[in-house]
């Protein structure tokens, strides 16, 4: 998964290697089904849509459970306080149900004699606002994303793998579809889809609109590679040749990374609107991308959404093919274990920032100022000094849903960024270890190896990460992460990037990356210099624990209506800012908080500070061999 909303990111030829995989997740469990899924989105539009489903069933007691942990999101996230109208029945006859007083998302029914078939119908509410993750805003008047977990019921005691679904679709008049599910025959408005495992059809979604456009990135080789875009508009449909080319790239640089694909075909389903929620969600075989409307024609847009593709990509491999064995959940209900998440994120998005860069999504300026403004990021995060790494992995359940409010004391999910650099510091070290012969990308190709083609699920554990680094370069890898992992003093980001040859210097040049960021988000970043964020109007949006603006008594939610006796606007406070490095006087602000007005001084005399990548010609420049394109 990718979260949107955080401030802040030559291949070696290779033995053939003995690889061990770890067994692939087996149930004794039997079989069950087939469910019928028929879901009805022509009201997608008004926000709600219909599920009926027909499930085999025995006289006698019976649970069904609501998908609860949703795969890729970490958390007992599933919407079911979205679900209504809920009805069972039985040759037209109604069966109460009754919800399990512990396990809420568990439903139990008593099957009467006689009875092999339940229908099940129910109504999902799409009126969700347009933030968080699958459970956010995914209609709109012109399209819909279709995720199967909302739409189903299944029966309690088996393994999700086990319980096979005969799906289908109906659509608003005219609309089109994108999706990885197998055997789609269209007959009119509705699709039938092949049967599938319940795991199969929950790591599917269905990306559904008006304005729709299907692009073969792969044309001339297999296996097919399909971006499918659904807009708010036609006109958000365009893309330029050279940015269509960079997603071309993308595939051919995942393949030289990796070596062998883990799906029969891949579909980037892309959902360009401003009124989902804005994320990524990783599945198998296709990604559930979902950003600004313009992110493919307006450049600020194109170049904050740059990452977001390459990162879902990269799960294909890290997250769906080899999978933390915590992070199984065998039935949707049996609770996850984030720990690991420190790999199944973080080097995802250290993956996914190389291949942005190698792609070209990203030039190599931009992936410099990227590094930089995150390294920045850490660098300044006081959090650092009471929650070690581990814990925003362990705390990930709740840390996704935190507020952006002291967001660097509390800390959030930094497993993704600092993940990113803790990638990184493994990597330069592999280099440095095998005097620039070996490096992660050997790791990747003994990691992520087997066989192309069907989806496949390799379990691991921290043991198995430190025997195949050890498989590349000998070292006391176990020490080398566990340090970083459990550390409340680590250094990483900027160890990291002076491994990789670079150094991290400010001065008063805005970073193109932070700026862009602002552009796009409406934002003015000045943690850096006072210690605050604010909204392009002067609300707060947050303040540094311990910085200038924290030490002047401000805090997140109030607004800034006035700087040094002006009318605010973040140029007359950055001016202001400047301005303060020639004289003792602070700067003075006219803070809103709630009904309060009040004078505040802020007391800094360092001018706007911006990050930046410095290149340290001591040391070999393991940096830019990383970024650069390793196809022709
Ligand atoms: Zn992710």
């Amino acid at each position: 998964m990718t979260v949107f909303s955080r401030k802040c990111v030559p291949l070696f030829a290779l033995p053939v290697m003995i690889f061990l995989a770890i067994s692939t997740r087996t149930s004794a469990e039997p079989p069950y089904g087939p469910i019928r899924i028929e879901v009805d989105e022509t009201r997608a539009p008004q926000k709600i849509m219909h599920t009926h489903l027909e499930m085999p069933v025995q006289p006698g007691p019976l649970v069904l459970y609501y998908p609860e942990w949703i795969p890729g999101e970490h958390m007992p996230d599933g919407p079911i306080i979205n679900m209504a109208g809920l009805k069972f029945t039985a040759g037209g006859k109604t069966i109460p149900w009754r919800r399990d007083l512990l396990e809420m998302f568990a439903f139990h029914l008593n099957i009467p004699d006689g009875v092999s078939t339940l229908d099940i119908d129910f109504d999902f509410l799409l009126t969700a606002p347009a933030s968080g993750y699958s459970a956010g805003a995914s209609a709109t008047a012109f399209l819909n994303m279709v995720s199967w977990n909302q739409v189903v019921l299944y029966p309690k005691g088996y393994d999700v793998a086990n319980i096979t679904c005969m799906p289908s679709l109906r659509m608003p008049t005219g609309w089109k579809f994108g999706t990885a599910l197998p055997g789609a025959k269209q007959d009119g408005d509705t699709i039938d889809f092949s049967p599938v495992s319940l795991e199969t059809l929950v790591d599917s979604p269905v990306l559904t609109g008006r304005y729709f456009r299907a692009i073969d990135l792969t044309p001339s080789q297999g296996p097919r590679h399909e971006m499918d875009i659904a807009a708010d508009s036609q006109a958000a449909l365009a893309m330029t040749p050279e940015t269509q080319a960079h997603f071309h790239q993308l595939v051919a640089e995942a393949g030289a990374l990796f070596g062998s694909r883990h799906y029969r075909d891949y579909h980037f389903l892309v959902t360009l609107s401003d009124n989902v929620a804005h994320f990524g969600l990783e599945h198998h075989e296709s990604s559930d991308d979902r950003t600004r409307e313009h992110s493919l024609i307006d450049e600020p847009a194109r170049i904050e959404f740059a990452g977001l593709l390459p990162h879902e990509y990269v799960h294909s491999w890290n997250g769906k093919y080899r999978r933390p064995a915590g992070l199984i959940s065998p039935d949707y209900h049996q609770p996850m274990q984030d720990d690991l998440l420190w790999v199944y994120e973080g080097l995802t998005e250290y993956l996914g920032e190389v291949l942005t860069s190698r792609s070209g999504l990203r030039n190599p300026q931009q992936a410099h100022e990227q590094i930089a403004r995150l390294a920045a990021m850490l660098d300044t995060e006081p959090g650092r000094t009471w929650r070690p790494l581990q814990d925003t992995a362990d705390a990930a359940v709740f840390l996704y849903d935190a507020d952006e409010d002291w967001e660097d004391w509390r800390r959030g999910v930094d497993f993704y960024e600092e993940g990113e650099f803790l990638w990184l510091d493994v990597d330069t070290t592999l280099r440095r270890l095998t005097n620039d012969q070996k490096s992660l990308d050997d790791f990747c190709r003994q990691f992520y190896s087997g066989t192309s083609g069907e989806p496949d699920l390799k379990t691991y554990t921290f043991d198995d990460i430190v025997a195949a680094l050890n498989r590349v370069a000998p070292y006391d890898w176990t020490t080398f992460l566990r340090s970083r992992l459990d550390s409340t003093s680590p250094n990483t980001p900027i160890e990291a990037i002076q491994n990789g040859g670079w150094k991290l210097a400010y001065d008063d040049r805005p970073n193109e990356m932070m700026d862009n960021r602002d552009t796009v988000r409406r934002k003015v970043s000045l943690n850096l210099s006072i210690g605050m964020t604010l909204f392009d109007e002067g609300s707060v949006e947050d303040v540094v624990y311990g910085g200038p603006t924290y030490n002047a008594g401000i805090g997140p939610g109030m607004k800034v209506t006035a700087v040094n006796g002006k009318q605010y606007s973040a140029e007359v406070l950055k001016d202001a800012i400047e301005a303060a490095k020639s004289t003792a006087s602070p700067i003075q602000l006219i803070v809103g908080n709630g009904p309060q007005v009040q004078t505040l001084c802020v007391d800094y005399h360092g001018g706007v500070r911006y990050p930046h990548l410095v290149r340290d010609e001591n040391r070999p420049d393991y940096l830019s061999e990383i970024l650069r394109p390793h196809t022709p």
